[in-house]
């Protein structure tokens, strides 16, 4: 993907999104003072122009949450999200749909994520339409939409059951795309596909970086295609980014050691290279149940006194690079 310019696209300040985890009546039966669970704590980043920013961690790690605040599906209980300098949290709905346009969505499973009872044309369509584009028009963006992403027009006609995986995400992106929007949303791009489908899909993407200046924010549990795309990451855990910044430092010299663990478990292609897959011990605990102190204690190998009694900050490793653990590793 080409140089990303330093124009500043998405700055997310200190997010927190909160969910209810009890209703009011169990709430007050259990004696719950706090009946809410934080999916998104404190998290930070700036995306700029042109740029691929990923975003690693297990399921529940609150990552499909946080893309859904900035999308307006969630709402945030504080902090800020700002697209082009626009305050996004406090819009009329009407405001907000205005700067919605600006943000396509790749949804994690293409098919699900696509009505059954709709041709491809109708889907491609619709975004259009809510946005009151004339007939005619719509009928050329959809052709130009369907020819962006490599399906020819007899797709038009088609069901999303008759499509591959590929050709489902490739339509995905095609409907992302469709208003033009200056950042896309992909909440794992790749999942489910065969990993030469997957370079397909990717290197789709790339281009369409190329030609169109977009920005992505790319969700997903898969370290290797983040990896593979990415300008900048953040490590997600229990709703915050425990290590961010470059993308290039950060695999090169991971500073958390749930970092260090994930990149251990990305397969080689060198066979010199090659080690097992290493999986991390234990589940991840509970939004209800947060561990005190850092709380990645539960499943740290590097763990000492101190980890289980204070909560790490994030503190800076390298020129741009962020890690929030005690004792970092490659200091
Ligand atoms: Fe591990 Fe302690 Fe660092 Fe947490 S603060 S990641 S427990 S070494």
């Amino acid at each position: 993907m080409s140089a990303p310019s330093q124009q500043k696209l998405l700055e997310i300040d200190h997010l927190r999104v909160r969910f209810r985890s009890l209703g009011p009546v169990k709430a007050l039966l259990k004696g719950n003072k706090d009946p809410y669970l934080d999916a998104v704590a404190d998290v930070s980043m700036t995306l700029l122009q042109g740029e691929t920013y990923g975003i690693v961690g297990e399921s529940g790690a609150g990552k499909t949450t946080l893309g859904r605040a900035i999308v307006g599906l969630a709402d945030s209980a504080s902090g800020s999200i700002r697209l082009n300098g626009t305050e996004l949290t406090n819009l009329s709905n009407n405001e907000f749909r205005q700067q919605r346009r600006q943000i396509g969505m790749m949804f994690q499973d293409p098919v699900a994520s696509l009505s059954p009872r709709l041709t491809i044309r109708s889907l491609l369509s619709e975004p259009f339409q809510i946005h009151q584009v004339n007939v005619k028009q719509i009928d050329q963006s959809i052709k130009r939409l369907l020819n962006m992403v490599g399906l020819l027009p007899d797709f038009l006609d088609r069901y999303p059951h008759e499509l591959s995986g590929g050709q489902a995400r490739r339509v995905g992106v095609a409907r992302a795309l469709a208003l033009e929007p200056r950042l896309i949303i992909a909440d794992e791009p790749t999942a489910g596909l065969d990993v030469s489908v997957q370079g397909e899909i990717l290197n789709l993407m790339a281009d369409l970086q190329d030609q169109l200046r977009i920005s992505y924010l790319i969700i997903s549990h898969n370290l290797p295609v983040v990896r593979h795309v990415s300008d900048k990451i953040a490590i997600m855990y229990l709703g915050r980014f425990v290590e961010q910044g470059d993308a290039e430092s950060i695999f090169s010299r991971p500073g958390h050691p749930y970092t260090k663990v994930l990149l251990e478990g990305v397969p080689q292609p060198d066979p010199d290279k090659r080690r097992k897959i290493i999986s991390i011990e234990g589940e991840v605990p509970s939004l209800a149940n947060r561990p005190i102190g850092c709380e990645f204690h539960t499943r740290c190998s590097y763990a000492q006194p101190r980890c289980n009694q204070e909560q790490p900050s994030l503190q800076k490793l390298g020129s741009n690079q962020y890690v929030r653990c005690h004792f970092p590793l490659n200091r």
